[in-house]
């Protein structure tokens, strides 16, 4: 894409973006910060799930903002209450139930609320959500937020609305995500939408759809824009953001991955980058040399494994197998000698053995991973696991495996973090501590979450250099040197 030193320029005069032309002029409803609470109608929101999740609905606020909405933290005060829902555990679909009891409540107080689901449950379980749960009046799948105005005017004259349609286009790469609950530090952008992948566990391809990357050149911009409102961190977002491929009208040329780091990486060297989620099969040795390239880009990759052993893999539709997972953990470290990488597991998948399990635990204690997220097998109504396999292992086998993981994940993440006693990081500043408001808070380049005393003249989206003093699995403590 770019000879061996490109700069800002380059990649600006390729965006055609005059280096001084603000954002906003580009794109609707930009820079709206919280909206006025003037606004006479005011929106309550509960996001759960994954990152997407969370990013839509800054989305979401962008576009009720632009109707007119003002935003309220506070249930009793809003006209309209929206729960961004996930869907894939039953757990998280049992959450969103309790949740709806809870507006249940609120609506008996103020019948004239409106009440809308939105996300991955509303898009699988579709109008029978209004079937199921009486309370609901709008039903909206991740691809239909535009309409959200229109489907809630209805229900403000009395008519429930559905809309569940999946695009094969849609990225809303022209609205801009109004910041909900930020830090003003770091901030999440969403590359692309849906997944190709089937894996036969997983809801995601039915809630969300085929994969569509989005325009690079937005991207760009959005980044820019953040870095230019004081943001210092991005973290690109996609399900398997390494099959991001977007061709650009003009020169027709794909833009792909690693290309698009770089793109990004290049609006400044203060601006860190992080991404999220990669999938083994598709994790090329370009995206890891552009991760060794750019010291901005952060030395952290997400890698899901899921399982040790290659026959559930095969299961499970992974497309890539123990060997092959392997062989990208290795080529990690060889190309990015002090990256951290942390994974997905389940345990108690379809027909796994001991001995399988096993398998999973040796991966865990091989990779080194810095932590992971651990769930057992949880079916999942429509996905090809639930067509094809019993879900044959009992659920104390499936507890009792994942104890053993999160056991040795949490002694794995101990050990990793002692061997960062005595060195120093360049991390970047937060906010003040959950615990201690004298202490502040940040991560390192490995994603790894330091704590540190406060010095005078420094606020959040300062870079300090930290010296760590101790550790425990899940931080660091230190000092700033
Ligand atoms: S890669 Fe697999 S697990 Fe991840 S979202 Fe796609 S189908 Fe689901």
């Amino acid at each position: 894409m770019y000879n061996d030193n490109p700069t800002i320029k380059d990649v600006k005069k390729d965006l055609n973006l005059e280096l001084n032309k603000p954002l906003s002029e580009k794109r609707q409803g930009e820079v709206l910060d919280l909206p006025s609470d003037t606004a006479q109608k005011k929106f309550y929101i509960e996001s759960y799930g994954c990152q997407m999740n969370f990013s839509d609905s800054e989305i979401v606020a962008s576009v009720l903002a632009k109707d007119g909405f003002g935003s309220t933290r506070n249930m009793e005060e809003a006209d309209l209450i929206l729960i961004n829902t996930c869907s894939i555990r039953e757990k998280a679909e049992d959450t969103v139930r309790k949740r709806l009891s809870v507006f249940n409540k609120a609506k008996k107080n103020k019948p004239e609320l409106i009440v809308g689901v939105l996300g991955c449950m509303a898009e699988r379980l579709k109008k029978k959500f209004l079937e199921e749960e009486k309370i609901v009046d709008i039903v909206v799948g991740p691809d239909a937020y535009r309409d959200l105005p229109v489907l809630v005017a209805g229900a403000e004259d009395g008519n429930k609305g559905v809309n569940v349609f999946l695009s094969r286009e849609e990225t809303y790469a022209d609205i801009s995500p109004l910041r909900l609950g930020s830090n003003g530090v770091s901030a999440f952008i969403s590359i692309m939408r849906g997944c190709d992948n089937m894996c036969s566990f997983c809801v995601v391809p039915f809630t969300r759809g085929r994969e569509r990357s989005r325009d690079a050149f937005s991207i760009v911009a959005e980044a820019q824009d953040l870095f230019d409102r004081g943001y210092r961190e991005v973290t690109l977002l996609g399900q398997n953001v390494d099959s991001y491929k977007w061709e650009n009208p003009e020169s027709k040329k794909n833009v792909s991955f690693a290309e698009l780091m770089e793109m990004v990486a290049l609006v400044s060297p203060d601006l860190r980058v992080r991404f999220s989620t990669s999938h083994p099969k598709d994790m090329t040795d370009d995206v890891l040399y552009t991760m060794a390239k750019y010291e901005n880009i952060c030395n952290y990759i997400h890698l899901p494994v899921q399982s040790g052993s290659s026959r559930i893999l095969k299961l499970m539709n992974r497309t890539y197998d123990r060997d092959w997972y392997k062989e990208r953990v290795e080529s990690i470290y060889r190309i990015i000698p002090d990256c951290a990488i942390s994974s997905d597991i389940i345990a108690g998948f379809c027909t796994e053995t001991e001995e399988e399990h096993q398998e999973t635990l040796s991966i865990i204690k091989w990779a080194k991973y810095s932590m992971s997220y651990m769930f057992f097998y949880s079916e999942r109504p429509g996905t090809l696991a639930a067509k094809k396999y019993d879900d044959d292992i009992p659920l104390e086998v499936k507890k009792r495996r994942l104890t053993e993981i999160v056991e040795l994940q949490t002694s794995i993440s101990r050990d990793e973090n002692m061997k960062d006693i005595g060195k120093t990081f360049r991390v970047l500043i937060e906010g003040d501590s959950k615990k201690s408001s004298s202490d502040f808070k940040g991560r390192n380049s490995q994603n790894k979450m330091l704590i540190f005393p406060k010095m005078p003249n420094l606020k959040p989206g300062d870079y300090v250099e930290v010296k760590v003093l101790s550790s425990t699995s899940a931080t660091l403590k230190g000092e700033i040197v």
